[in-house]
């Protein structure tokens, strides 16, 4: 109890400010890389409430740079900050903040799209699926370009239970450019809703927290930001392997404003499509004529059954792809090694 209040007392000596250490160590911002700095840290303090109750945590922050949410994460208790920034002229004010914190901040000098969490935190902090997340926290404030490959690989990791994951349904807080933020949080009808409101929502509670005016930044972007927080759920709301779910919804939505059975047709290869489509909707109980954002989670679970049945009887079709058919005929190479496959090798009993 006392070690607990403690670490939640913990103050940073006095260092120089964020905008300080930027013109100590000259670190003007990378447009090419994006780098819009926060330097007010009452808004940093705020990134970091979202995350919840930090005494004792663990904690990875991604892309700190100048280390405004860093000094936040820090006093907010954390016992445990590891910062992965792939810029080194960071580094020396990101060891000036560790040398503040003894035995706090770690510093890993490398890129987050290919660094191993998994490793990165001591295995008896891992909590079962199905209990409350493990104490730690995954914050970050990365470039935009960054930020949404980064939650794309991060579902498929939730689904997987690997990378971050691998301790338990870790919890995530992470800025995104504000239409992606409102993209991840739309719901079934929203003119907002698009694939990675499905990709998120089937696996995450998506909470968006709030919006950071462009203006806050240095230097200011051309956009506004939005703060958003995801808690793997217990069960996802697909029981489909993340590729399947991934291929369903991406096919769903590639006519966003047609009928949902125009995408669901080129789950398909030409010969069977009209067959094929229509006994998945029928078996999915879906009416062909919904638009792809007015479907909702529990139509796009009965979708990825459907399809997921379809290609346990017909073998080759989960690997035929519409748009590499297109690609190869456009190229004058005929239809897809794909969907060969489909017709010369699966004994498709469909009548085509
Ligand atoms: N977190 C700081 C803040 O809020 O002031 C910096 C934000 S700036 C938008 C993004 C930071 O992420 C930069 O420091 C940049 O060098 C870093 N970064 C960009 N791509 C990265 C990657 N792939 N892996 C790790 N860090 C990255």
């Amino acid at each position: 109890m006392a070690a607990t209040k403690k670490l939640a007392s913990f103050r940073l000596p006095p260092l120089p400010t964020v905008g300080e250490l930027i013109k100590l160590y000259n670190l003007r911002a990378e447009k090419q890389l994006s780098q819009n700095f926060l330097l007010d840290l009452r808004l940093t303090d705020k990134i970091v409430r979202q995350a919840g109750c930090l005494n004792d945590a663990h904690v990875c922050e991604v892309g700190p740079g100048p280390g405004g949410i860093t000094r936040s994460i820090l006093n907010a208790g954390a016992a445990d900050l590891l910062v992965v920034e792939k810029d080194s002229r960071f580094i020396p004010g990101l060891k000036l903040l560790s040398e503040a914190a003894p035995g706090k901040l770690r510093i890993v000098h490398g890129d987050i799209l290919t660094y191993r969490m998994d490793r990165g935190f001591p295995t008896h902090i891992s909590k079962a699926w199905d209990q409350d997340p493990p104490n730690l926290h995954v914050i970050g404030n990365l470039p935009f370009s960054v930020s949404t490959p980064l939650i794309i690989k991060w579902l498929e990791n939730v689904a997987n239970r690997t990378g971050p994951f691998a301790f338990g349904r870790t919890r995530l807080t992470l800025t995104f450019q504000k239409e992606v933020a409102e993209r991840l949080t739309a719901s079934t009808g929203s003119r907002q809703r698009s694939r990675i409101s499905i990709m998120a929502q089937y696996l995450c509670t998506v909470h968006s927290c709030f919006t950071i005016p462009g203006r806050a930044f240095v230097p200011k972007p051309e956009v506004d930001v939005g703060v958003v927080h995801f808690t793997p759920l217990v069960q996802p709301q697909i029981q489909q392997p993340f590729k399947l779910v991934e291929k369903v919804v991406r096919n769903v939505f590639q006519f966003r404003r047609k009928h949902c059975h125009k995408g669901v047709e080129k789950l398909f290869p030409e010969a069977c499509r009209a067959e094929l489509t229509q006994e998945m909707m029928q078996q999915a109980d879906v009416d062909p004529i919904l638009r792809p954002t007015e479907l909702t989670i529990p139509h796009i679970r009965a979708l990825a059954d459907a399809y997921a049945s379809l290609c346990r009887r017909e073998p080759g079709l989960f690997g035929y792809e519409f748009r590499e058919e297109l690609r190869l005929k456009r190229l004058g190479a005929g239809y897809s090694p794909a969907a060969d496959a489909l017709r010369d090798t699966s004994g498709c009993t469909a009548p085509c």
